[in-house]
């Protein structure tokens, strides 16, 4: 069982690899056969607003991908420059550069060892008279403490944006992410949870925020005056191609999130006890969603991270580090800060195989590689 063959054949696990087995063919062809093909189409209203109920929020604007989300998000604030944005140094870079694009500046927190996202003690002593949003990445699928940020956020007037591009269904006390900060942004890439090849959503409670939204990823057209724009907009639109692939997504959107479930349990029973292995936290307050069920591995002999990573590679089992912490790329450096979670983080994170049509097998192969190899 545990050879890395089947019949003579090497296995190839991917991290990642989209199900596309319902709908989606059905419904991009009906795309095409109608000739309905770019942003006007049913498919794109009706994603919009299946997305925004599943997310618990009232509106849910559709983009062209969860970076687009991002920086309309805060477009949308008005936030530009001499103004001042708090993330997590530890996300996806698309976070960091949203807030680069309008201008501002953003300003890096420290990651808390509980749940691996921004630590709200970091974000209050970030806090100075030029913050206009707090970013609360899920990261990896785990809702951020977003009481404590709203406690820190609320008598401030400052907004919370959620960056929920991984966390598609996650709850935090029993509500699901997208619905509770002032906006949140979600992501549609191909290893996202819900798919749509590249796109992405904006969704929020606030009728007049996801108006403008619509007006401003419309090259900010007037909705009276063809061709009349009174400021600068973006062409940040949703194919109604892209959106009929969300749609049949969304559909099977409770059967993908149980898979993930089971596969976070069975990774969980499969590689508890080994020393020098964190597993991926649950979190106490919620439910998340592993994206990319995560394991922390220590130095222990001549074994580290990337080492096992090697390792797993020769025997057909793809992994991902973790991101590179923001504060250690070039755009966004600052040699004199000092982020040691997130930085540990970075260092000893590993993302193993996670797409909900994972089988049981490959889990138990897949461990067992892990623990055979790092003992
Ligand atoms: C994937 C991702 C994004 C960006 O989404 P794209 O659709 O690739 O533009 C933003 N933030 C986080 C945390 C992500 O994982």
């Amino acid at each position: 069982m545990s050879d890395g063959t089947i019949a003579g054949v090497r296995r190839c696990i991917p991290v990642y690899e989209p199900d596309l087995s319902g709908n989606e063919l059905k419904y991009v062809q009906d795309c095409v056969a109608s000739g309905w093909i770019s942003s006007l189409g049913k498919y794109v209203t009706s994603f919009e607003e299946a997305f925004a109920a599943f997310s618990g929020a009232r509106f849910g604007v559709a983009v062209c991908n969860g970076t687009a989300a991002l920086h309309l998000s805060l477009a949308v604030l008005d936030i530009g420059p001499g103004d001042e944005v708090i993330l997590p140094t530890l996300t996806f870079v698309a976070t960091a550069n949203a807030v680069r694009y309008t201008g501002a500046t953003p300003v890096l927190v420290d990651s808390t060892v509980e749940d691996w996202t921004i630590n709200p003690g970091g974000v209050e002593a970030s806090i100075t008279a030029r913050t206009r949003a707090i970013i609360a990445v899920h990261l990896y699928g785990q809702p951020a403490d977003l009481d404590s940020l709203e406690a820190i956020a609320k008598d401030r007037g400052i907004p919370i944006v959620e960056d929920a591009a991984e966390a598609h269904g996650a709850e935090y006390r029993q509500r699901p992410v997208g619905g509770i900060g002032r906006l949140a942004a979600f992501s549609f890439y191909a290893n996202k949870i819900v798919t749509t090849g590249e796109g992405g959503m904006i969704t929020t409670n606030d009728v007049q925020l996801a108006e403008r939204a619509r007006f401003l990823r419309d090259h900010a057209m007037s909705t009276g005056k063809r061709y009349w724009h009174p400021e600068v907009g973006f062409n940040y639109r949703m194919t109604n191609l892209q959106a009929a692939v969300g749609v049949a997504q969304l559909e099977r959107i409770r059967d993908t999130l149980d898979a993930k479930a089971r596969l976070a349990t069975s990774y969980r029973a499969r590689l508890s006890g080994v020393e020098g292995i964190t597993l991926h936290p649950e979190v106490r307050s919620g439910r998340g969603v592993y994206w990319m069920y995560s394991i922390l591995v220590e130095k222990k002999g001549a074994m580290n991270r990337d080492r096992l990573m090697g390792a797993l590679r020769a025997r057909g089992i793809e992994t991902r580090p973790f991101f590179v912490a923001m504060h250690q790329l070039p755009p966004y450096r600052q040699p004199d800060a000092s982020f040691p979670v997130a930085s540990r983080l970075a260092r000893t994170g590993l993302s193993l195989p996670s797409h909900p049509t994972l089988g049981a097998e490959d889990i138990a192969y897949v461990s067992d590689t892990i623990r055979e190899l790092y003992q």
